[in-house]
């Protein structure tokens, strides 16, 4: 099996593609190190089965390469981060929307190659009275298009219903990963993540940058058991031509999650609260409450989330102690 991964550098990417590699697959990386960094997969460039190509999805010419010589495609490339969204909307629209587009374009000419699409839980949009947790099928909630932040929402779903239609009408065996809050070693803070942002404040016994109130919750997910569901779903024939969330139910408030930061590095950090349009931009909308509805990718796989809270900012801890 050989398999190729966009985005490979990126913080899932080069869990998913080491993963891969330590079960002996032959895996391929093409990524543009916008967001991503060689080192997150210079551990894995010492092993015959691994190749990095530094080189971006809309080449077309590489791209044509690069299926052509898969089995497989985990098409992770894209923007990712709320703040690097807001602040660069144009790249992140491109590369959301061109960039799949190119993938799936090539993997249904070079022999209808399987995709693997990693969406997100940013899809759903707003959270709204009477919705506790999202499933696939739910409606989604936007803001106006003068609030960049929505406009990844709608890229991303642009992807989804592509690969859709390629597979409705093409037959192209596709697959879509809406991931929620994930987390772990080697995400970083830069593009506003919240616990590598808190960790790495925590540890530097700086203020703690609690947007808003704090009171919004998020749920959030080792990357251990992302790449795991990643893979399962992957090898899954019934979820071909499916939709699934991936995610871990288990919520926490943005001001719990800083505490608990602060209590597991030991750190003399205060919280800060900070305006949501100091930290992003005017007229920034949040989302209050995000939560996954995982029943879908339990029923096909016995997906079980492994790694509670308390792992999770321990191994990021660690990573960023090292
Ligand atoms: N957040 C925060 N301080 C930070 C970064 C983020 O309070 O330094 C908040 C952010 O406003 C959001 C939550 O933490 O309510 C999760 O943010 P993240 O960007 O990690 O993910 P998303 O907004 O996509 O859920």
């Amino acid at each position: 099996m050989r398999i190729l991964i966009t985005g490979g550098a990126g913080f899932i990417g080069s869990h998913l593609a080491e993963t891969l590699v330590n079960k002996g697959k032959f895996v391929t990386v093409i990524d543009n190190l916008s967001t991503g960094s060689v080192e997150n997969i210079i551990h894995l460039k010492k092993n015959k089965k691994f190749k990095f190509y530094l080189g971006s999805i809309l080449n077309n010419k590489l791209m044509e390469r690069l299926v052509s010589g898969c089995d497989i495609v985990y098409h992770l490339a894209a923007a990712v981060g709320v703040k690097y969204v807001i602040d660069n909307p144009m790249e992140s629209i491109e590369i959301n929307v061109k960039g799949t587009e190119n993938v799936l374009e090539k993997a249904n000419k070079l022999g209808k190659k399987k995709v693997i699409i990693a969406s997100t839980s940013e899809i759903y949009g707003k959270d709204r009275p009477g919705i506790k947790s999202f499933k696939e099928t739910d409606d989604r909630l936007l803001g106006t298009t003068t609030i960049s932040r929505w406009s990844y929402s709608c890229s991303k779903a642009l992807d989804e219903f592509l690969a859709l239609a390629y597979f409705r009408e093409k037959k192209l065996p596709i697959t879509i990963l809406r991931y929620f809050n994930t987390c772990g070693p080697r995400q970083t803070g830069r593009y506003g993540m919240v616990i590598p942002r808190f960790v790495k404040q925590a540890l530097l016994n700086k203020q703690i940058t609690v947007y808003g109130d704090g009171k919004q919750t998020r749920c959030f997910m080792h990357v251990k058991d992302a790449v795991r569901a990643t893979i399962d779903l992957a090898n899954s024939k019934v979820a071909v031509g499916e939709v699934y969330n991936i995610g871990n139910p288990q919520s926490i408030s943005i001001n719990d999650l800083a505490a608990k930061v602060i209590k597991m590095t030991k750190s003399i950090s205060k919280i800060a609260h900070i305006p949501y349009e100091k930290a992003y931009e005017k007229g920034f909308e949040d989302m209050r409450h995000r939560k996954p509805d995982i029943s879908k990718i339990k029923k096909l796989i016995g997906f079980k989330p492994q790694h509670i809270m308390d792992n999770i900012l321990k191994d990021v801890i660690n990573y960023y102690k090292d």
